[in-house]
């Protein structure tokens, strides 16, 4: 009989209690800032973790180191074979379950996902206009976003989120109406700082909108107010886990916009994520250059005892957060597309 879980600390006192979840490196849109036209080399299937090793994986999270909430992310996890499935065997496991998706088949699988246990959902827009969303996403395919966020809504997925990555001369001139069209609709709008992340590692820092624009052209037309940053996690000897956005409340209304600053106003202190990757690679960091195999332990036999131990090695040489700011930064080899986010 397994004691409660002892949690999963790293040098500097961070308890890692979300566990991010990579189900694809696939995608079925090409977005510039991403990936190249001609998408990437693909994962061959079998190096992909199967439904049995993610629920095994995300269990041993779950019952033996204090995870207490699940991201499903991509590439595009909604391209995942049987997601309903797979999220109701995650559901089964008693935690907060959320997924992150480009909304292209959401329409079609909302009520579904809903239906499986899946708690709430962020989905990916930058813009409002269909000539620059093929600019942005190579793909012709806003309407079925609109849908996929409209279904979402009407499936009781709460709260439905919108992502967007302000980028300069790109979007950017689109702030305020994405404000607007979130608030009209009843979605969260939260904007997250472009992440040298791409797989053309062709970042452009001058290109990224920082956090001070951003909230200087909401305050421009809004009154913000921020918002308390709601802690998880943690008790009085290690740090609690500190959100990614910070957020602001409009004032006289209950619209919220949240801000991700991970390069200009970095959160690693309070960092609480843990990443699997879809070939089952254990992440400490968005940004880590080295990896676990979890998937060589699981296919190799290797028993819980053994998995667990990795995966607490793994956050035990966790830094103390990425390095983006500083001259050694290092992009990792691994592109967005292939950790999730
Ligand atoms: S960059 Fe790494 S350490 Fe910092 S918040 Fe993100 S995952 Fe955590």
């Amino acid at each position: 009989m397994h004691s409660a879980p002892a949690p999963l600390v790293d040098r500097f006192g961070r308890v890692h209690t979300d566990l991010r979840v990579s189900l694809t490196d696939r995608c079925n849109l090409r977005c510039t800032y991403c990936m190249p036209a001609e998408g990437l080399n693909w994962l061959p299937r079998a190096e992909v973790l199967t439904d049995d090793e993610i629920v095994r994986l995300a269990g041993i999270g779950v019952r033996r180191l204090g995870i207490g909430s699940l991201r499903l992310t991509g590439g595009e996890p909604l391209l995942r074979r049987g997601l309903p499935a797979l999220v109701a065997r995650l559901t089964a496991l008693g935690v907060e379950l959320s997924l992150t998706t480009n909304g292209i088949g959401l329409a079609r699988t909302a009520a579904a996902l809903k239906e499986a246990g899946l708690h709430r959902v962020n989905v990916s827009l930058d813009t409002l206009r269909p000539e620059r969303y093929q600019e942005i996403t190579r793909r012709d395919r806003i309407e079925d976003v609109f849908a996929g966020l409209a279904a979402a809504r009407a499936a009781g997925l709460e709260p439905v989120k919108i992502n967007a990555v302000p980028v300069r001369g790109v979007n950017d001139d689109e702030i305020l109406d994405l404000v607007e069209f979130a608030a009209e609709h009843g979605y969260r709008m939260r904007f997250i700082e472009s992440m040298p992340l791409d797989a053309q590692g062709a970042w452009d820092r001058t290109k990224m909108i920082t956090a001070d624009e951003l909230l200087a052209v909401l305050a421009d037309r809004w009154e913000l107010l921020p918002v308390e940053r709601q802690h998880s996690g943690g008790d009085g000897s290690a740090r609690r886990g500190t959100p990614p956005a910070e957020e602001w409340r409009i004032a006289g209304t209950d619209t919220l916009i949240g801000v991700i600053a991970s390069v200009t106003r970095p959160f690693c202190g309070g960092c609480d994520r843990v990443r699997l990757t879809a070939d089952g690679q254990l992440r400490n960091c968005l940004f880590a250059t080295e990896e676990s195999d979890l998937r060589a332990l699981l296919r190799g036999g290797a028993d819980d005892d053994a998995i667990e131990r990795a995966w607490r090695n793994t956050i035990a040489r966790k830094g103390p957060g990425h390095d983006i700011n500083s001259a050694d930064f290092r992009q990792p080899d691994r592109p967005m597309s292939a950790i999730g986010g």
